[in-house]
């Protein structure tokens, strides 16, 4: 349990605590949670439908694995764009992770996010892991990813089993999977995958646009001459990313790109088909 002198503050996977009491983990003994260490790293979840608060849902991760379908449903790129965002602001490394490659070819999707450079795995039903799995080892990643993308079909063959432990963890709280907000973590070759059951956006009203600039080292060395509070984007005033675009100075795809990040924090997520998920294996 918590002690008081915590106060209302929560307490989130990934948070490291000192604990005092009896750690035997017997039935009826009582260890209190008596501090929370300084987080690395934060994750925030948009408020919802189910809780009006945004909320720190995962602390001190390193990495977020945003997995996305190549089809069945249809790629969603503002989802990856917002996951992104979220990645950036919180200093996590992105992996995007694209599923059902049986489907249909990546080009297009690894044709949009080129300009960013990111690391990338397509992965198919049989795909051999290893090379995800060496992205993972010993790193505290999280995983993203809307209903119906192979998210936990992914996890599950990565830590087998993860199906019984996800049951274990509704009995206890009582609370359905699809409407649990909780992330899971499961111990991985030396580091921890943290599922996101239920997370479908990402706090980002709070992100400034420097922050997102920021990591675009390319283009954040013109930026500073911008006036104040510039949005960067094409019709934006004395903007000198488009200056130095005009003149040829700096790839239009990765202004395009910066553009495309900087209007997704903007509006509402997509919303999600309301039909309840279909099983573990959403
Ligand atoms: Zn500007």
């Amino acid at each position: 349990m918590k002690a008081r002198e915590l106060g209302r503050g929560s307490i989130v996977v990934g948070d490291r605590v000192d604990v005092v009491g009896d750690l035997s983990g017997r039935p009826d003994t009582l260890a209190r949670v008596v501090r929370v260490r300084e987080r690395a790293s934060v994750l925030r979840r948009t408020a919802d439908d189910t809780d009006p608060v945004e909320r720190v849902i995962v602390a001190n991760a390193d990495q977020l694995a945003i997995v996305c379908a190549l089809a069945d449903p249809a790629p969603q790129p503002r989802f990856v764009d917002r996951c992104l965002v979220a990645a950036y602001d919180a200093g996590l490394e992105p992996l995007l992770c694209l599923t059902k490659a049986d489907l249909a070819a990546p080009d297009e999707m690894l044709g949009t996010y080129k300009p960013l450079g990111l690391p990338y795995e397509v992965l198919g039903p049989d795909e051999d892991l290893g090379e995800l799995r060496s992205r993972l080892a010993g790193q505290t990643t999280v995983f993203v990813g809307s209903s119906g993308v192979g998210k936990s079909t992914l996890v599950n063959r990565l830590v087998p089993g993860t199906d019984r432990a996800v049951g274990h963890v509704n009995a206890v709280t009582g609370r359905g999977r699809h409407t649990s907000t909780s992330a899971l973590a499961l111990e991985f070759e030396g580091g921890w995958l943290i599922d996101t059951p239920g997370v479908r956006s990402f706090g980002l009203a709070h992100i400034d646009a420097a922050e997102i600039v920021a990591g675009f080292h390319d283009l954040d060395a013109f930026a500073v001459d911008c006036p104040p509070d510039c949005s960067h984007q094409a019709e934006a005033t004395d903007c000198a990313i488009t200056a130095a675009l005009e003149r040829g100075e700096i790839d239009p795809e990765r202004v395009a790109s910066l553009r495309r990040l900087l209007s997704s924090r903007e509006g509402e997520d997509e919303t999600e088909p309301s039909s309840p998920p279909t099983g573990p294996h959403s």
